[in-house]
């Protein structure tokens, strides 16, 4: 069967030749790959700034977004059968019986950083044709969103953020009612999204639907694409071509939520300014290194503390997170039909996916379909 994969050690991106997988153990799933998306992670890995192939393998098939149908099942599994839409998630546990997160089915918040990732560190990704999982790891999917599932892990990032603001929100006195439903829990609070890369976009999305009066903030100027998608699903796209943040902070009132999916440093600093009173500012952007940069700390450490603000990372995510990412993807599709849509730019053989990865793919997210 065919399989994208990296060698690091030869520099190389190539299609390969595999043995199909084979189901041994009663717990495990055979899976067809259907679509597998592309993204920025895969970018890096493909330029040998970032990925692991596991142990004794020179290679690492990579690929982390996906959506598959199951082929067979193993004897002891319970929930699913030949047929079933699946999307599996990407990070499984380190194995210290000391680390409380992963002994919990937590992994996304491992404190040893001894897990694996498939298609990214030391675990085979789903840019395959077949692939064997273990059930636990696998979310069943509506045969409704067969179409855009693959955007389900991307969508993880913003619902495990969310679901800690949310978390959060209640927490905080002048925030939330307890009795708000959840659904509504931005309702008169704004937004401010940072990039329109698939992240941000998928992220604004998220925001709109829980009721924030929803900013979106990129360098791209009209017109473009991304910038129709905003406008599209209600949110107000500025660029930093037509307005600085100040401009931004004017325009947007108190700025209660800040949501980065750029990872460039210098314009999170710049962003972190003009977060609002009791405001919570979201890194899931993971920078590259970059040239060193003047800052103002004590300004910055003022401001947190004399508006109660609240810096959060996040990164990979949990069944919950996958769980409200399909529910999501499901009321996107019925919300804006259209605009969901574009998100997908195109699907694609996989002998073309090493020139998609290395190059500059087209449209929002562009997908390897087996
Ligand atoms: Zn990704
Ligand atoms: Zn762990």
């Amino acid at each position: 069967m065919k399989a994208v994969a990296v060698f690091p050690g030869s520099r190389e991106v190539k299609v390969i030749e595999q043995a199909e997988p084979r189901i041994s153990e009663p717990g495990q799933v055979l899976l067809q790959m259907l679509d597998v998306g592309i993204c920025g992670t895969d970018k890096e890995i493909c330029t040998f700034e970032y990925g692991t192939p596991p142990p004794g393998d020179d290679y690492l098939v990579i690929g982390h977004e996906s959506l598959a149908e199951v082929v067979a099942v193993g004897s002891a599994v319970e929930r699913l059968r030949a047929g079933d839409l699946v999307v599996p998630s990407v990070r499984r546990p380190c194995p210290h019986p000391g680390c409380l997160a992963c002994r919990s089915g937590h992994q996304d918040y491992c404190y040893t950083g001894d897990f694996s990732e498939r298609g990214i560190k030391e675990a085979h990704g789903y840019m395959a044709k077949y692939v064997v999982e273990h059930e636990r790891h696998l979310n069943l999917v509506p045969p409704d969103l067969r179409e855009i599932a693959v955007l389900a892990e991307p969508l993880t990032i913003a619902e495990k953020a969310l679901g800690q603001v949310s978390w959060m929100m209640r927490q905080r006195p002048p925030w939330l009612d307890p009795e708000t439903p959840g659904e509504e829990r931005g309702r008169g609070l704004s937004a401010l999204v940072l990039g329109i890369g698939p992240v941000g976009l998928l992220g604004a999305m998220v925001l709109v639907s829980a009721g924030f009066t929803t900013y979106v903030y990129s360098r791209e100027v009209p017109p473009h694409p991304r910038i129709d998608l905003v406008a599209a699903i209600g949110a107000t796209y500025i660029s930093t071509q037509a307005a600085t943040f100040a401009d931004l902070a004017d325009q947007a009132g108190n700025l209660d939520l800040i949501y980065e999916a750029v990872g460039h440093s210098h314009f999170a600093l710049e962003a972190l300014r003009v977060l609002g009173t009791n405001g919570i500012f979201v890194l899931t952007g993971v920078p590259g290194l970059q040239a060193f940069i003047e800052a103002d700390p004590a300004r910055l450490m003022r401001d947190m503390v004399l508006k109660n603000q609240v810096l959060l990372g996040t990164v990979n995510a949990g069944t919950d997170a996958f769980a409200s990412a399909l529910r999501n993807l499901d009321h996107f599709r019925r919300r804006w039909p259209e605009a969901v849509q574009t998100l997908i730019a195109g699907r694609y053989p996989p002998e073309q996916a090493t020139e998609l990865v290395l190059g500059r793919p087209p449209g929002i997210k562009t997908v390897i379909a087996f």
